[in-house]
């Protein structure tokens, strides 16, 4: 029993209350209503007034009993048991409910009157309770419908959060999170297909250069133009992101040194050639490219972006403007 009351008081407090035949209310020491439940309709309007006087509710041999019964559980507070005779609805028959009353906190008390079944079959009949149910019913299909809109939106701000959480906010690549976590999934799949994969290093040559010169708005610019550059010439499967400030990582699945090579030739080639258009300027830029293959067996991923990240600065060294890899077969070229 313990336990069951722990239940319906966590959960089922107010399906019950909703669905019982049970009359359930809150009275005040002064016997008026301050709250019932949707039984309270089955009985008259005066039951559904907040406030109304709980003998209005009452056939008048019941009204004595009732004073008699408030007085009773308040003065001693325990739980009181009466039988008493109620008024329902417009054509007010008569209706005999075993009733119960207990003390409630703010010397109040709670009421629960219990039809017998024939007198539920009355009221069936009647309709008045079913219609009270039925009110109930579609009041919890509107929070229903509420709620599941209210869930969905949720669902919407959640996945536009995560969205942005993976997202670079200047450039709309995917960010270094994000990048370094598709890496080490290719990385995994690498090492368990044995398949190839190679990483390439991209950063703007001179680029403080631009930011000095045209000012820090241009250069953003100048990096929202030159992602969409590179997003509209690495094809599928492979993938490029933000990796830093002016870094970016591209990563070729499937691809060996000398494939990922001829995409850097490419890249650097179509960066020379394209006339930045900022809304103030037309900057002319050019990139360097620092490309590594993964070693199975041998790399982690942190290995391989250090190796890239060297053969970059190889590319630096070498003049810029060029790629260059690390690799067994050590290359750089133009
Ligand atoms: P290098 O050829 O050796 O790469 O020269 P660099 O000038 O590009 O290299 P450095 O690392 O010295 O400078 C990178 C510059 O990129 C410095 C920094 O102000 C700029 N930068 C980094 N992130 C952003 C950004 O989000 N917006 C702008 N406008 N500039 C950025
Ligand atoms: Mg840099
Ligand atoms: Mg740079």
């Amino acid at each position: 029993m313990d336990e069951l009351i722990a239940l319906v008081a966590e959960f089922g407090v107010q399906t019950f209350l909703e669905n019982t035949f049970t009359f359930v209310a809150l009275i005040n020491r002064e016997g008026h209503l301050e709250s019932s439940n949707p039984v309270a309709q089955a009985l008259g309007d005066a039951a559904s007034i907040k406030g109304a006087a709980f003998v209005e509710l009452l056939a008048p041999e019941s009204h004595a009993l009732f004073r008699k019964l408030v007085k009773e559980t308040l003065e001693k507070q325990d739980v009181k048991k009466a039988s008493l005779e109620f008024v329902v609805g417009a054509e007010r028959n008569s209706l005999r409910f075993n009733c119960f009353l207990t003390p409630a906190p703010g010397n109040r008390l709670l009421f629960f009157g219990e039809p017998a079944v024939k007198e539920i079959h009355t009221m069936l009949e009647n309709g008045a309770l079913m219609k009270a149910l039925e009110k109930s019913t579609h009041e919890l299909e509107i929070a229903k419908q509420v709620l599941d809109r209210k869930q969905k939106e949720l669902q919407a701000v959640i996945a536009q959060a995560e969205e942005v959480s993976h997202t670079d906010p200047l450039t709309f690549l995917p960010n270094r999170k994000q990048i370094l976590g598709d890496l080490q999934r290719e990385v995994n799949h690498a090492e368990r297909y044995n398949s190839p994969l190679t990483v390439s290093m991209l950063d703007i040559d001179h680029f403080k250069k631009v930011n000095d010169t045209f000012g820090h708005a241009v250069g953003d610019e100048v990096l929202r133009i030159l992602a969409n550059l590179l997003r509209e010439n690495v094809r599928h499967p492979d993938f490029v992101g933000r990796y830093g400030g002016e870094e970016f990582l591209l990563i070729l699945p499937n691809s060996k040194i000398d494939e990922a090579g001829k995409q850097a030739a490419r890249l650097c080639k179509i960066v020379r050639n394209t006339e930045i258009k900022t809304n103030q300027q037309v900057v002319k830029l050019t990139i360097s490219i620092g490309v590594a293959q993964f070693r199975i067996g041998q790399d982690h991923w942190q290995d391989l972006l250090q190796r890239a990240d060297t053969a970059l600065y190889q590319a630096k060294n070498n003049g810029r403007d060029q790629w260059a890899a690390l690799d067994e077969i050590q290359k750089t070229h133009r």
